[in-house]
C-alpha cells in the first residue's frame, strides 16, 4: 500500500512540478516574446442575425512560441495578469486592432468596428482613457470603431471605480460590451447603474439555456431586460444550427461562434470582408 501511494503522489509531484516550470518559462518569457514580435491577434467574426451579414470582429490574442507553436490565451492570460504584464500584452492588442481596422478603411472595404478585451487590471490603470484615445488617434479612427470588451466580474470588485472609469471611457464614444455576462457575478440591481452599450452572453450560459427544450425563460428574460435598457445583446459560442435558430426565435442581435468561424489571421479575416462585407 506504501508503495502505491508512493508512486501516486511521485506521479503528483512530476505533474505540478512540470507544470510549475511551464508557467515559469512563459513568464520569464513573455516580454522577450512581445519585442520580438511572438505575439499576434486573431479576429473572429461577429455576425448580425437578422440577416446574417457581417457586423465586427473580436480580436484574440495568440502566443506563436518558437518551440511550443501556437499558443492559447487560456494558459497565459491567468499568468499575465497575476504579473501585471497583461497591461502591456493588451495595449499591443489594440494598437494592431486599430491598425488593422485603418488599413480595411484604406481598401475601401464597410466600416466594420472590432472589440477588444479589457482586463480588470487595465481598467485600475490610471492611464487608460489616455492610452486608448492615444491609440485611435493614431490611426486616425473615432473612438466608436473600437468596442470594449469588460468582463462581467470586473464589475464587482469595485463597483464605484470601475463605474467612473467605463463611463468615461463610454463619453469619449468607445463602445462598451459586457463580457461573459450571465457567467453568474453582476446583480440586476448593480446592472442598472453600468454605463454599457452591449450585453455578450457568456457561452456556457448559452449552450446550457439553447439546450433546454421549450420555454428558455431565462433568454427571453435577459432579452426584455436588455431591450428595456437600451442595450444589444452579442451571444457568442454559438456551435450549432439549432442554438441560432432558437437565438433568432428570441431576438438576439448578433452572434459569433464556432457555427460561423473560428478565430483567424487577420489576412484571412481580410479575405471574408472581401466576400461578405460587400454582399
Ligand atoms: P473570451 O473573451 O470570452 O473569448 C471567447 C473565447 O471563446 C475565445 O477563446 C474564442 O476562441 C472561444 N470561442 C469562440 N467561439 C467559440 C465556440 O463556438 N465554442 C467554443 N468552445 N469556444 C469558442 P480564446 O481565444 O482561447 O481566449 C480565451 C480567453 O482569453 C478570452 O475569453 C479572454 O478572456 C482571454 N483573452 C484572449 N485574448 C485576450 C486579450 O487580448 N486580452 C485579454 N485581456 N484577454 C484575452
Ligand atoms: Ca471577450
Ligand atoms: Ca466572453
Ligand atoms: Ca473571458
Amino acid at each position: 500500500i506504501k508503495g502505491r501511494y508512493g508512486t501516486y503522489f511521485a506521479a503528483y509531484d512530476d505533474a505540478l512540478r512540470n507544470k510549475l516550470l511551464r508557467e515559469q518559462a512563459i513568464t520569464n518569457g513573455m516580454e522577450s516574446a512581445l519585442a520580438r514580435g511572438q505575439f499576434e491577434i486573431y479576429l473572429q467574426p461577429k455576425y448580425r442575425i437578422k440577416d446574417d451579414s457581417l457586423a465586427g470582429a473580436e480580436a484574440l490574442v495568440r502566443w506563436n512560441h518558437p518551440q511550443w507553436g501556437m499558443q492559447s490565451p487560456a494558459e497565459f492570460i491567468p499568468l499575465f495578469e497575476k504579473s501585471g504584464f497583461i497591461t502591456k500584452l493588451d495595449q499591443f492588442v489594440w494598437d494592431r486592432a486599430c491598425a488593422v481596422v485603418q488599413s480595411w478603411d484604406e481598401k475601401g472595404y464597410p466600416p466594420i468596428s472590432v472589440s477588444v478585451n479589457v482586463s480588470r487590471a487595465d481598467i485600475y490603470n490610471a492611464d487608460i482613457a489616455d492610452i486608448l484615445v492615444k491609440t485611435v488617434r493614431k490611426y486616425r479612427l473615432p473612438p466608436s470603431r473600437l468596442h470594449l470588451e469588460i468582463t462581467e466580474s470586473a464589475y464587482t470588485e469595485n463597483p464605484k471605480q470601475i463605474i467612473d472609469t467605463v463611463g468615461r471611457l463610454r463619453e469619449l464614444g468607445f463602445v462598451i460590451e459586457m463580457d461573459d455576462f450571465g457567467s453568474g457575478y453582476s446583480s440586476l440591481n448593480m446592472l442598472n447603474q453600468m454605463p454599457l452599450d452591449i450585453l455578450k452572453l457568456d457561452m456556457k450560459f448559452i449552450q446550457v439555456e439553447t439546450a433546454k427544450p421549450v420555454n428558455q425563460g431565462i433568454l427571453r428574460f435577459i432579452m426584455g431586460l436588455a431591450r428595456w435598457m437600451n442595450l444589444s445583446v452579442v451571444a457568442e459560442g454559438v456551435e450549432t444550427r439549432d442554438q441560432l435558430v432558437r437565438l433568432r426565435e428570441i431576438g438576439c442581435d448578433y452572434v459569433q461562434g464556432y457555427y460561423f468561424a473560428r478565430p483567424m489571421p487577420c489576412t484571412k479575416f481580410e479575405t471574408l470582408l472581401r466576400e461578405r462585407g460587400l454582399a
